[in-house]
């Protein structure tokens, strides 16, 4: 392996407290990943020396702001290969991104009858918005479906498309169960038809490389607090055809090219989708992120991170009783399983104890749940600062569970 992960785990504070007297083993990273101190001081420099709105100031400050703001989305262009830096616009999350396609382009092409198709594996961020638009417009949801190891279904998939669908839209990767989508398929079929095809990246961006253009995605979104940035940004990158097309989701400053007191015309992309004063902090620290994971290597986190997902899949089918949920053939760090008849909350309680971050319910997925017949799961995520030793004490964790339990 060509890095380190001790070295790594040096970059990040909050690896290095105990928690419990114990130290602290982090797993919750789908819900969102820890931050490097580049990350931390990228924000700093901000607000001790560069601090100031962006955009409309012809002072030194605004000026130098704005070039690092205006910077950073041309990282995001670079980090996912847009084709330009215009297509990325900066919102405050995957749910932010979501309700921003889903209205602008709702409000652009979906009308009654229209149908928009999604997967039964949704978290509710890309289920609840499209339900909102189907209420409004009297359009339909359509639902892929999986099977029992928890993959779609992408030959029933290809049944649900009709002459109404307008949109297809399909996380990456599973929250959940990890289960990593055949997005690339499903691209394919849907541009048979013409039908554009949004990819929720909130659990990809962070695991594998990115390239909007290969992957022919016509709209993909992400949170930067789950690729090592701070929370409160995200990304919305749209194909220029499609921007262009769409319109405004909110109304403000920055998204107006002149304003009368009957009528406005709106600024071009990105600024379009970007009303108010954005969260350029936000933007340079993830900017800051995205430059820290080029440093590392993506092709050494997604080497390092297959090695320890598969040592985690083998130690937990060791463990009697223990049942994963979802055993899909490709999987993505995710890690979602059941002790026995234990109930998650009471599991979590126990493993917290021993110092590991675990998260434990629905995942913001109550279908997939449903399908599963299953009120949740304990759920533990890894990522490139975790080590085969930290899920070793995962193991004995869960141990002490079933004795405390049994
Ligand atoms: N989509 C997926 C697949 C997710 O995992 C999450 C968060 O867990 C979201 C959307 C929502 O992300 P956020 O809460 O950052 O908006």
């Amino acid at each position: 392996m060509s890095f380190d992960v001790k070295k790594i785990r040096e970059d990040f504070p909050i690896l290095q407290r105990e928690i419990y007297n114990k130290p602290l083993v982090y797993f919750d990273n789908a819900a969102t990943t820890q931050k490097p101190r580049q990350v931390i001081e990228a924000m700093e420099h901000v607000y001790s020396r560069i601090n100031s709105n962006i955009h409309r100031g012809v002072h030194f400050l605004s000026d130098r702001c704005t070039e690092e703001f205006e910077r950073s989305r041309e990282m995001v262009a670079g980090f996912i290969n847009a084709a330009h830096s215009h297509e990325v616009i900066f919102t405050a999350g995957t749910t932010a991104s979501i309700n921003l396609a889903a209205f602008s382009f709702g409000e652009t092409f979906v009308g009654e009858g229209d149908e928009i198709i999604v997967s039964a594996m949704e978290h509710h961020s890309n289920l609840v918005p499209w339900q909102m638009l189907c209420g409004r417009k009297k359009a339909k949801l359509k639902i892929i479906p999986l099977n029992e190891k928890g993959e779609l279904l992408v030959e029933e998939f290809e049944k649900l498309i009709s002459a109404r669908t307008k949109l297809v839209t399909l996380s990456h990767v599973s929250n959940a169960i990890g289960t990593r989508h055949p997005v690339e398929k499903v691209i394919e079929l849907a541009h048979k038809k013409d039908i554009p095809v949004l990819i929720d990246g909130a659990q990809s961006i962070q695991h594998e490389v990115i390239d909007v253009q290969k992957m022919d995605a016509d709209f993909f979104v992400f949170s930067g607090h789950k690729v090592y940035g701070p929370t409160g940004i995200g990304v919305f990158y749209g194909k220029e055809k499609w921007l262009e097309k769409m319109m405004p989701y909110q109304g403000g400053g920055e998204m107006i090219s002149r304003v009368t007191l009957e009528k406005t015309s709106y600024n071009r992309l990105p600024f379009k989708f970007e009303a108010g004063t954005p969260n350029y902090v936000g933007a340079i620290g993830l900017a800051a992120a995205l430059q820290y994971l080029r440093e590392t290597g993506m092709e050494n986190i997604i080497a390092y991170e297959r090695e320890l997902t598969d040592y985690g899949v083998s130690k937990l089918s060791e463990i009697d009783n223990l049942r994963l949920v979802g055993t899909p053939r490709e999987r993505t760090s995710v890690l979602s399983f059941l002790i026995d008849d234990i109930h998650p909350y009471d599991a979590g309680m126990v493993i917290d104890k021993m110092g590991v971050a675990v998260r434990t319910g629905n995942h913001c997925a109550e279908p997939l749940m449903d399908f599963f017949k299953i009120r949740g799961t304990i759920r533990a995520s890894v990522v490139f600062y975790n080590t085969k030793k930290e899920i070793d004490i995962l193991c004995d964790a869960i141990e002490k569970v079933k004795q405390m339990f049994y």
